[in-house]
């Protein structure tokens, strides 16, 4: 978990004004991987008692434009958020249960950058999202099937 003056020289590192919302959002991102808004809400308003919707997804875009946090969403989920910036990771997600890992680029420095053919485009990313049932769904799909009355 970062120290909030870790959290601080951030923000001002990215040329963002220090305020008390700026840092909760930030931490809550730090200690929740690939969380959502509601979720993010959720967290901050431990720290920083009633703070709006609106607000909490105010600095959440501030702060994905300074590049602070990184905003995902695979398809069929919501806007996620992480502090893993600038590494071009790459997640897997459970179609199950939605959970959501980071994956590192398969090979050397960002290979997926390499396209094949770029059509002539000046390529900045490449978004890889590998889909698949977590563990923790894999279990339960055995225990299920396990557990079913034999007809
Ligand atoms: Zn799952
Ligand atoms: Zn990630």
């Amino acid at each position: 978990m970062p120290h909030t003056s870790d959290l601080e020289q951030l923000l001002r590192g990215a040329d963002l004004r220090v305020t008390r919302p700026r840092v909760a959002v930030l931490a809550a991102v730090h200690e929740n991987p690939h969380a959502d808004t509601d979720a993010l809400i959720g967290v901050v308003r431990t720290s920083l008692g009633d703070v709006s919707h609106q607000a909490v997804y105010d600095v959440l875009r501030a702060l994905t434009t300074a590049g602070l946090v990184r905003r995902i969403q695979p398809m069929g989920s919501v806007a996620r958020y992480e502090s893993r910036v600038g590494d071009n990771h790459h997640h897997v997600v459970c179609r199950s249960c939605g959970a959501i890992a980071d994956v590192d680029c398969a090979v050397g420095d960002t290979p997926c950058l390499t396209a094949a053919d770029d059509h002539g485009f000046s390529i900045e990313e490449a978004e890889v999202v590998y889909w698949g049932v977590c563990s923790h769904c894999q279990t339960e799909r055995r225990n299920d099937r396990e557990e079913a009355p034999r007809v």
